[in-house]
């Protein structure tokens, strides 16, 4: 869906906007469909941007032909008689900006925040996802399943689709798929969803949050004034404490889900299959079964709770089992999140380049053994011990790649001094093919060699998806 179509159709006159001194902070995915909005409904926009790259200045002649005032390269202050600021929701509340906005008694909304106050009186209702890791995937997963149920929807959000199109395009939706990030969530203090989820809570963003507990209150956010059912995740408590906090409407259900047998109002799993013990008549005595765990893909024991948080959210919304079933048997995983590569000599060779901290790498190592461990890259200030302590005894060997790899190969010395470690002294591209080929030499038949680095790509690749990519060739140069 174009940003164009955002201001389509829109009155003037008629909105609480018209003639506000509105400020836009940051260009590029939010901004851009958000100064045009705010444009259409009558404010007069500034729109502000710390960078000058081509790109900006794109995007500001694109602002600049409707009328909208551009500063590129500088993001830092207030424009005079600032009345809202809508910032990109990447900003960092420590930034100048947002102190001078405090100080003028001015409030500062997300891209989130301005979708939902913009959505129409017969708007669909959200179903919002959150957590550290899993957020695309089960944003996803509940589209699909959705889809199954003949709802009109879509994924949305911090998936790369902006909610202001999904809320203002022509688009009709019955209801929509919604992923949160912390940092939206920061910034959209009137929003209630539906039902929202938080997927599970590992220190991640903790310097732009400021502490582990400004990072969770932020993701508890998610849960205010939710309509129908809070959905936590069993084995991570701190997520049940967040709904424990907070303010819900009248006749909202907390409801758990967990890879063991469910307890009255959680889903679960019981024998290999995914069963509802929430939204079912008599939950005391009744379960409803929703699908294999087969039909899940893949069928690691983090997905699976990826799915049950897809489906308690789905079924909130009143969805059929059945369509639970079809959603998960129609979802296909994105690239780059544990996507099985090809077998060789009979090694399964694992892409999970997605998985950029130690939180989503554990969850990859948990699913696999014998393991041949490819990792390193951007530690990001992360610590390694409790991922290579808790993935040891899985371990055949270990390759480490990138600029930060001696931080795993300490950790690796201290808690499984036992398993081989080849250290690669290069950062260039090239580096993979080398890492691939002292993975297949360290691997036995019935092994996995799995790239879960723990760390992010920038420096030997542009993203995480160049470094997958590079991956799988090398496996196939291997293997041919
Ligand atoms: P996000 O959108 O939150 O970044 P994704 O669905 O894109 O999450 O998955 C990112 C990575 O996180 C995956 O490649 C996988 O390694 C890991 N992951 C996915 N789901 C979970 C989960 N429930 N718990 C832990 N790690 C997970």
């Amino acid at each position: 869906m174009g940003s164009g179509q955002v201001t389509s159709s829109v009155p003037s006159g008629t909105s609480e906007f018209q003639g506000k001194h509105v400020t836009v902070a940051g260009l590029g995915v939010s901004g851009l469909p958000a100064a045009k909005a705010l444009h259409a409904r009558g404010a007069i926009v500034t729109a502000v941007n710390d960078g000058d790259d081509a790109r900006a200045r794109e995007q500001a002649a694109e602002l600049e032909a409707l009328g909208i005032t551009v500063r590129l390269g500088d993001g830092a202050t207030l424009p005079e008689g600032t009345e809202l600021i809508v910032t990109a929701p990447g900003w960092q509340p420590g930034k100048p900006l947002f102190r001078a906005a405090e100080q003028a008694g001015v409030p500062v909304w997300g891209d989130v925040e301005l979708a939902w106050r913009l959505r129409g009186p017969d708007a669909a209702p959200w179903l919002a996802v959150t957590g550290t890791n899993g957020k695309t995937t089960t944003v996803q997963m509940l589209a699909a399943i959705l889809k199954a149920a003949g709802l009109r929807t879509a994924a949305v959000g911090n998936i790369g689709v902006s909610l202001l199109d999904a809320v203002l395009g022509d688009e009709q939706y019955d209801v929509l798929a919604v992923e949160l990030s912390s940092y939206q969530l920061h910034w959209a203090p009137s929003l209630r969803a539906y039902s929202g989820a938080v997927l599970n809570l590992a220190p991640d963003h903790l310097d732009w949050h400021g502490s582990m507990d400004a990072y969770a209150a932020d993701k508890g956010r998610i849960y205010e004034g939710n309509k129908v059912a809070c959905v936590y995740n069993v084995a991570d408590p701190r997520t049940e404490d967040l709904v424990r906090e907070a303010d819900v409407e009248e006749g909202c259900r907390a409801v758990g889900f967990t890879l063991q047998a469910p307890a009255v109002s959680q889903l679960g799993v019981v024998d290999g299959i995914l069963v509802d013990r929430a939204f079912v008549e008599n939950r005391q005595k009744n379960a409803q079964e929703l699908a294999e765990v087969s039909d899940v893909d893949p069928p690691a024991p983090h997905n699976i709770a990826n799915a049950l948080a897809a489906a308690a959210l789905a079924r909130s919304f009143g969805v059929p089992a059945q369509a639970v079933r079809d959603g998960l048997r129609a979802f296909k995983p994105d690239a780059h999140r544990i996507a099985h590569v090809a077998d060789v000599d009979g090694v399964a060779y694992v892409d999970d380049s997605k998985a950029t901290n130690t939180h989503a790498a554990e969850a990859s190592l948990a699913a696999y053994e014998p393991i041949v461990w490819i990792a390193g890259g951007l530690a990001k200030g992360a610590e390694f011990d409790e991922l290579v302590a808790n993935s040891a005894k899985r371990l055949r060997g270990v390759v480490l790649i990138g600029a930060d790899r001696a931080l795993i190969r300490e950790a690796l010395a201290r808690h499984a001094p036992e398993v081989p470690v080849v250290d690669l002294d290069r950062t260039d591209t090239g580096a993979m093919l080398q890492a691939v080929t002292e993975a297949k030499r360290l691997a036995r038949p019935g092994d996995t060699v799995l790239l879960a680095p723990a760390c992010a790509s920038m420096d030997m690749f542009t993203n995480y998806n160049q470094r997958g990519d590079a991956f799988a060739a090398a496996v196939r140069e291997l293997g041919a």
